[in-house]
C-alpha cells in the first residue's frame, strides 16, 4: 500500500515526488516519459526581475533561494551538476525603460538583485545594445532535462516508479483508498502539465494554456557567461557555442509541434538582439499548463477527497515547483493550510 500515487514526472511532480518521500511517505510516480514535456525542454531559468517594467518575480526572495537549496542537496544525492548560478543581462531598449530601471534601483527590496548601478554596453558586433543595459545577480539556470533524466533514475532505482501512460478507466476512488491496477494508495495527486485538460475530475481547472518554442543556435565567439535578454532571451547551454533562444508565448495554436510561426517569431524578436552570425542547430516546442490568475493550481478534489492535483507552474515552473512542492507537503502531513492565491478553492466559489 502507498501513501501517495502522483501522476507526471515533470518538474512538478518530480519535486512533491522527493519532498514527501524525503518526508518518509510511500510514494509511486506513474509517467509516460514524453522527451518534449513542458519541463524537459524549458530553458530552466529563475529570474528575480522579470518583464518590460522590471518588477520583482512573486516571492522571488523566498522561493529562488528555496529553489536553488533543493537543486544543489539533489546535486549532492545524485553526484552531478544541473543547476547553475547565471548572470542576467537586461537590454534596455530606449531612455525611458533606463529611467524605469533608475527609479527601480532606489526602491526597497532590488538592491540585492543588482550586480552594480551602471549602464553597460556590449560589443555591438555581437548584440544589438545602443540603449545598453544592467546585469540581475540572483538567477540561475536547472539544466532540467539532465536533472529530471537522473531523477528518474533514482525513482528506478526505488522502485518508485511505472513507465505508462496513466489510464483513468483503471483508476477507482470510491471509499478511503484508491485503486490502480491492483495497486492501493491513501491519495492520488495529478501533475500531468499541461495533459490535464484531459483530466475527468479537474474539467473545472481555469487552464489558459500557452505554447513555447525555442530554438538552439551555434553562435562562435559570443558571450558564454550571461543570459542576455532583450526582446528574445539568449541562454548559454553547457555545450560548446551552443545556446538556447526562447521562448515564445502563443495563446492560440494548432498542435505541440515545433512551428514555421513559432521560428519566425523567434527569428524576428532575435533580429532586435543578435547581431552575431548564427547557425541554427534545433526547435522545440511545448504546452506551458498554465492557468487564468498565473498562479500554481493545488489541492484537493471538492467530492472525491483523495484525489489531488499540483499543477498550473506556468512559465515559472523551475522556482514554483521546489517551493510549492514543500508546501503541500506540510499541507498534507501537518494540516498547515495552503496559501489562498494557489489553493483550487478559489475557483471553487
Ligand atoms: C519553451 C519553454 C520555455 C520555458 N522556460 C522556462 C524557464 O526558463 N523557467 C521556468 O521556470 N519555466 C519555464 N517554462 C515553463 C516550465 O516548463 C513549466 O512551468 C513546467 O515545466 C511545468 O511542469 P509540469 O511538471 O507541471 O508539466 P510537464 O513538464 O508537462 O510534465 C508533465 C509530465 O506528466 C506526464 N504525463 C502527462 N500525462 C500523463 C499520463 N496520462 N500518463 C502518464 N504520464 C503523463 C508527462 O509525460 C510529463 O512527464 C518554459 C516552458 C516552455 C514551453
Amino acid at each position: 500500500m502507498y501513501d501517495y500515487i502522483i501522476v507526471g514526472q515533470g518538474i512538478a511532480g518530480s519535486m512533491l515526488s522527493w519532498f514527501l518521500m524525503k518526508a518518509n511517505q510511500k510514494v509511486l510516480v506513474i509517467d509516460k516519459l514524453n522527451p518534449s514535456s513542458s519541463s524537459n525542454i524549458a530553458s530552466g531559468m529563475t529570474n528575480p526581475i522579470t518583464g518590460r517594467r522590471f518588477v520583482k518575480t512573486w516571492l522571488a526572495d523566498d522561493m529562488i533561494p528555496f529553489a536553488e537549496e533543493t537543486y544543489r542537496g539533489l546535486e549532492k544525492l545524485l553526484k552531478e551538476e544541473f543547476y547553475h548560478p547565471v548572470t542576467i543581462f537586461k537590454l534596455f531598449d530606449s531612455i525611458k525603460t533606463q529611467n524605469d530601471w533608475s527609479a527601480r534601483c532606489a526602491s526597497a527590496g532590488y538592491t540585492a538583485y543588482l550586480k552594480n548601478e551602471n549602464i553597460i554596453y556590449l560589443d555591438k558586433q555581437k548584440v544589438k545594445n545602443d540603449f545598453g543595459g544592467f546585469e540581475i545577480n540572483g538567477g540561475s539556470r536547472l539544466h532540467a532535462d539532465k536533472f529530471l533524466s537522473l531523477y528518474r533514475n533514482l525513482l528506478k532505482e526505488k522502485e518508485a516508479l511505472r513507465e505508462e501512460d496513466f489510464s483513468f478507466s483503471d483508476l477507482n476512488v470510491e471509499g478511503d483508498i484508491v485503486s490502480y491496477k491492483g495497486i492501493k494508495a491513501r491519495k492520488i495527486i495529478f501533475s500531468e502539465g499541461a495533459n490535464a485538460i484531459q483530466n475527468p475530475y479537474f474539467k473545472f481547472f481555469p487552464f489558459q494554456l500557452a505554447k513555447g518554442e525555442c530554438l538552439i543556435l551555434r553562435i562562435e565567439n559570443f558571450y558564454s557567461d550571461k543570459v542576455i535578454i532583450g526582446e528574445a532571451g539568449i541562454v548559454p547551454l553547457p555545450e560548446k557555442d551552443l545556446y538556447y533562444i526562447g521562448a515564445t508565448h502563443a495563446w492560440h495554436y494548432d498542435d505541440d509541434q515545433p512551428s514555421e510561426i513559432g521560428r519566425n517569431e523567434i527569428l524576428g524578436n532575435l533580429s532586435t538582439v543578435l547581431s552575431a552570425p548564427f547557425e541554427i542547430v534545433d526547435q522545440k516546442a511545448a504546452i506551458r499548463p498554465t492557468v487564468k490568475d498565473r498562479r500554481p493550481f493545488i489541492g484537493f478534489h471538492p467530492e472525491f477527497r483523495n484525489v489531488g492535483i499540483f499543477n498550473g507552474m506556468g512559465t515559472k515552473g523551475i522556482s514554483l515547483a521546489p517551493f510549492f512542492a514543500q508546501h503541500f507537503t506540510e499541507h498534507l502531513l501537518q494540516q498547515k493550510p495552503l496559501i489562498k492565491e494557489v489553493d483550487i478553492k478559489r475557483f471553487l466559489s
